[in-house]
Parts: structure tokens; sequence; C-alpha cells
């Protein structure tokens, strides 16, 4: 009796969070994604990241993510430039969890002048060189890309739209304790200097937009796979707005023979590597 009473608490813990407990503690990568070019990584550490974290407006986020208490504790927030569909809910999550928002420099000081964040909250970076606000053992960089990066902001005194600042668009660089590295390409079109960045960081995994209108079409995605070369691609920022309508398929069409994986997700799944 009291072994089955034992059993049945332990699947309880499981089903409670224990899941995400042993999730936290595997040694691997987990990657959830939420839509659009937002995702939580869980490092090989334990350490939770979330990237471009658009979540409670975002139509494609699953309902049941749309909560921020849900994420579990987050100990990062990443942001590759200052358009709604990116910036999202960065700043909230960063005060929630008492952590930093790293973003484009220009982002970082627009946040600090318009009271959303402190200089704490929102350290300033660019392209070139690296930061390991996790200590040693993952390691962040940003890269060009090619895009813009207006901050539109209502203000709440005036109820009036404004637009501030916002850097320049970046590429994040992330490479994992494990030697992992992960290149989330923001928005972008392709340039030829990705052939460079896959080069000098050679990303195991990239996080590709392929919507076109705002960012590269399945044609220019599957070039810039070619120029990158990593060992598995998941195809983003698509089908959320009428604009974005590059598809998957159409993706994995122009790419052709390729010794890239191409991963395709549904928001709300996890990737584990
Ligand atoms: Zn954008």
């Amino acid at each position: 009796m009291g072994f089955r009473l034992f059993g049945f608490a332990l699947a309880l813990a499981l089903l409670l969070g224990g899941g995400e407990a042993a999730r936290a503690q595997d040694g691997k990568v987990h990657l959830l994604w939420l839509g659009q070019s937002s995702f939580r990584l869980t490092t090989p550490g334990g350490k939770v990241i979330m990237i471009d974290p658009w979540v409670l407006q975002n139509p494609k986020t699953p309902a049941e993510w749309k909560d921020l208490d849900k994420l579990g504790k987050v100990d990062l927030v990443l942001v590759s430039h200052a358009h709604g569909d990116h910036v999202g809910d960065a700043p909230a999550i960063a005060k929630k969890n008492h952590v930093q928002m790293w973003g484009p420099a220009g982002l970082a000081d627009t946040m600090v002048e318009l009271g959303i964040l402190t200089p704490e909250e929102a350290p300033r970076m660019n392209k070139g060189g690296t930061i390991t606000p996790l200590g040693p053992g993952i390691a962040i960089s940003q890269t060009r890309a090619d895009h813009s990066s207006e901050f539109v902001y209502v203000n709440p005194d005036t109820k009036k739209r404004e637009v501030h600042v916002g850097g320049e668009p970046v590429g994040l660089i992330i490479k994992l304790e494990n030697g992992f590295t992960i290149y989330h390409m923001g928005d972008t079109n392709v340039f030829g200097d990705m052939k460079m960045i896959g080069e000098y960081y050679k990303p195991d995994l990239i996080l590709i937009p392929i919507g076109g209108h705002f960012v590269m079409d399945p044609k220019e995605a599957a070039l810039a796979t070619t120029l990158v070369k990593p060992k598995f691609a998941i195809p983003v920022h698509y089908g959320t707005i009428p604009q974005l309508k590059g598809t998957p398929d159409e993706y994995k069409a122009a790419l052709g023979q390729t010794d890239t994986k191409v991963m395709v997700m549904t928001p709300g799944e996890t990737a584990t590597f």
C-alpha cells in the first residue's frame, strides 16, 4: 500500500513538473517554438533563454502558452530587433524574472529612455565580440541582419503612436555549454557574409525566416542555408500574417538535395538536440 502510494506520488510529481525539472537537467538542448521567431531555449546546463518572445499577442502561440507564468523561470532574454513581433513580451519577461534583456544597443537605449527597463535590465552590446552573461559556458554574439529596427510605441500618457530608435537589427549566435551552436537569424534578407558567419561560428542549427515580404522568401532562405551550411534548419516567421506566404514545403523544394536536415515544427512543439 505504502509503495503504491509512493508510486502514485512519484507519478503525480512527474506530471506536475518533474518533466520540466528532468528536461532542465538532461544535458540536452531543448527548443520550444512559440510561433513566428519566438523560442524558449533550455541549455544543456539547465539555463532558460527566451529569444524574441512574442507570446501574448502572437496569433500562432498555442492558447496553453499564453501565460508568462507557464514559461517557468527564465535566466536571460534576447531580442534580435525592435519590431513588435520580436520585442513582444521581452521587457515584461525580463522584469518578471529580474533578468537582463540583451538586444541591439539602440533598442536598449530606447527602453531606458522611455522608462520601460532600467540600464541594469537593458545593458548595451553590439555586433562584434562575445558576451557571457550566464557564465563562461554560454557565449552570445550578434551578427549582421539585413532588415530595419524601428520601435513603435503607444505613449501611455498621450495615447499617441511614436516611432523610436531601435538600434540595428541583428542575428544571434548562441554557443551552449556542450559546444552546440545556434544561429537565430532574426529578420533578414540573404547576404553574402552569411558564408563567413557559417565558417567562423560553425552553427549546428539555424532558425531561419522564410515567409517573404519582410524577410527572406523560401528561395532566398534556401540560398542562405547553402551559404551557412548548418546541420539543422528550423524554418520560422511564416504564416503568421497574410503577407508571410512562404511555406516549409517551398523552402525544402528550393533547397533540393542537401546535407542540412530541415525540421518543420508546429508552434508549441519542442525540438531536442
Ligand atoms: Zn522585423
